[in-house]
């Protein structure tokens, strides 16, 4: 049942959707990810020999795309509502995670190869997550920002605000996020095709370990 708020709400994110062309044509003129530094910073996480060393330089290669795309985003310090959808963390960053921040990693219930992760979108099949927010988000901010996945730092809504980011129950509203996919083609090469990805919460949900 949507309550008469939601649907003024639901009436507003209709408005916004027909804009929504105009508002990325103009967004998209001032961004120009650094396609060279990518590339680069790419190419030195493929030779690193260690995953901490290729988590480095993979999140140097986000802060290249993220230092572009941030003063054209939507996204602002305290707004989390990307802290309240699925994350999906591969093996080897969730280990990386673990290691820095002290936390215990858990083994997931459902860890998938990215395949599947994949096949389960295209399928349709809903998010398990969505409202249930990061065992790491607290008082509204993400509490391992250093060591947050690189999932979370290439996340961007593209719009003037965060109006189409607002979770209404039962209502899927598409957000134009910046397009991230030559950045997640590289992670994918240097972390591994084979590797298994599960959600942030699978891998440190329950052993959250308090106060830390
Ligand atoms: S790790 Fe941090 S930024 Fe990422 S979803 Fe969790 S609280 Fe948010």
């Amino acid at each position: 049942m949507i309550s008469s708020t939601d649907h003024e709400h639901m009436k507003r994110v209709r408005e916004r959707v027909s804009q929504m062309d105009a508002i990325i044509a103009s967004t998209a003129t001032n961004i120009k990810l650094p396609l060279h530094d990518i590339m680069r910073l790419g190419r030195q996480a493929k030779q690193s020999l260690s995953t901490a060393k290729r988590v480095f330089w993979l999140r140097k290669m986000s802060a290249a795309a993220e230092n572009v795309a941030s003063a054209n985003a939507a996204c602002r310090r305290g707004c989390s509502h990307c802290c309240h959808i699925d994350v999906m963390v591969s093996r080897p960053e969730a280990a990386q995670i673990a290691r820095e921040t002290g936390q215990q990693m858990m083994e997931p219930l459902a860890a998938q190869s990215l395949q599947e992760v994949a096949r389960t979108q295209a399928e349709g099949i809903q998010p398990r997550y969505t409202g249930e927010p990061c065992p790491f988000l607290e008082d509204g901010e993400c509490s391992i920002y250093d060591s947050r996945p690189l999932a979370c730092r290439v996340h961007f809504n593209m719009d003037v605000d965060d109006l189409l980011c607002r979770l209404i129950e039962g209502c899927n509203i598409s957000v134009p996020y910046l397009d991230v996919t030559l950045l997640r083609a590289i992670s994918l090469e240097v972390i591994g095709l084979n590797a298994e990805y599960a959600d942030i919460r699978d891998w440190f949900g329950a052993n959250r370990l308090p106060g830390s």
